[in-house]
């Protein structure tokens, strides 16, 4: 067994981590501002540089895009932009979409929307939750009906990751039968986000983030834009979702995060003493730093399945997901009471300690329900992962 990289492949990392520390500018502060405007532009003008160079979508061939590269090529080069806390505007359509597109789409499809999003040059947003659908997908009641060429839309998404900037396409789900169980009579579809009938409604959530509520009223969206197979959209999305969850920029991003709070730590004092001198703080600090080494490990097992599919078939469970949830909350919290009061200054007071992104990142950890709560991950951990029998 060897849980090394290739030459090649170390090769591809210094080119990568040269490429940030050059490029960024040198006051660069990793999470230190809300999601606005001003910031999306900038990471949007990342993500075009980085796609001109093949790197945000490595793995698919390059008609489309990529660079005919492999899973752990694309994981190595997340890794070091997870670093930078380089955060896509355009994730959806580079983790959820593109890969469903890739996996389920036609050619046509393939060769007209992979191009754009391995350039970094569309916005797509995940259109999933509705008002009484969330964690049990299969009861989604938006509804899609054949009409001539196309498919007519009529209901509601809700908490829809939004960006401060227009979408070019929605990824969604819409019940195409009535049957039980549910979950069969629901396909996969890709919409012009600017189609007649769709509207937008803002719901604000904590710490700025964007969310929409999306409503369709008789929104034609020709019948191409269906995705994969009639009915099938549930299996479809599940398999795609894997790819949203595993994600080695995130313990690079952790673990980046913890040693700037270490050198804080280093340097600053309380009553005389340099904070890394208290054993509550070293105790603390080293408990962060074996929690993000497991997640990253898990990741890059799962990143290493994902290479070894075509020989070992797909993975039961990614336990990455739900331990990336599980740690940033407990982090935070530890860093937090680390700073004290202080703490708890936002961005912007002069008495912030860390520019507030302490503050700022507790207080978007606190919010676990993003790409499924804890609570549903451990329902499929023990169901796919652990073969436990289901609960009737
Ligand atoms: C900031 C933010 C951004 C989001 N962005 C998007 C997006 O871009 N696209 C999108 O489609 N959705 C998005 N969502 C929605 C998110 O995916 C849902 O909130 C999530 O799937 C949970 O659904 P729900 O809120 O309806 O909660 P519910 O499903 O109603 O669950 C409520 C609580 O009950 C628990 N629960 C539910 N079922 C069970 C069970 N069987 N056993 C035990 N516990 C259970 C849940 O874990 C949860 O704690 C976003 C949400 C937030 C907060």
């Amino acid at each position: 067994m060897d849980f090394g990289f290739t030459e090649e492949q170390e090769k591809l990392r210094k080119e990568v981590k040269d490429y940030f520390i050059n490029e960024l500018p040198s006051d660069y502060k990793t999470g230190v501002f809300p999601c606005s405007e001003e910031l999306v532009a900038f990471l949007r003008e990342v993500e075009s540089k980085l796609g001109k160079k093949g790197w945000i979508a490595p793995g698919w061939p390059k008609e489309y895009g990529g660079l005919n590269l492999g899973e752990i090529e694309r994981d190595i080069i997340r890794e070091e932009s997870g670093y930078w806390d380089i955060f896509w505007p355009d994730v959806i359509g580079i983790m959820m979409a593109g890969p469903a597109l890739y996996l389920f789409g036609t050619e046509e499809q393939k060769k007209r929307f992979l191009p754009a999003i391995a350039k970094g040059e569309a916005i797509w947003l995940e259109c999933f939750t509705e008002p009484n659908a969330g964690t049990d997908e299969g009861s989604m009641e938006l509804r899609a009906v054949a009409d001539g060429d196309d498919y007519v839309f009529n209901g509601q998404k809700c908490f829809i990751t939004t960006q401060p900037i227009k979408p070019d396409y929605l990824y969604t789900e819409a019940r195409t039968l009535d049957i039980e169980p549910k979950h069969r009579g629901l396909t996969l579809f890709l919409i012009p986000a600017d189609t007649p009938g769709i509207t937008y409604n803002p719901l604000p959530a904590m710490d700025n983030r964007l969310t929409s509520e999306i409503f369709f009223e008789d929104a034609r969206v020709p019948k191409e834009y269906m995705i994969g197979e009639l009915n099938r959209g549930f299996y479809h999305a599940m398999t795609t979702l894997e790819f949203e969850r595993a994600n080695t920029g995130v313990p690079a991003r952790l673990k980046h995060e913890l040693h700037e709070f270490i050198q804080f730590c280093r340097e600053t004092k309380r009553n005389g003493k340099p904070l890394i001198d208290d054993p509550y703080v070293r105790d603390t600090l080293a408990d962060i730093a074996v929690r993000i080494e497991v997640l990253r490990l898990a990741l890059w097992r799962t990143s290493w399945r994902f290479s070894e599919r075509e020989r070992l078939g797909p993975l039961d469970y990614d336990l990455g997901g739900l331990n990336g949830k599980e740690i940033v909350a407990p982090m935070y919290e530890a860093m937090m009471n680390i700073l004290g009061l202080y703490g708890q200054l936002k961005t912007g007071s002069k008495w912030a300690q860390l520019a507030g992104s302490i503050e700022r990142k507790w207080e978007v950890s606190r919010s676990t329900h993003p790409e499924g709560t804890i609570e549903a991950l451990k329902i499929v951990l023990a169901g796919r992962g652990l073969g436990l029998p289901r609960r009737r």
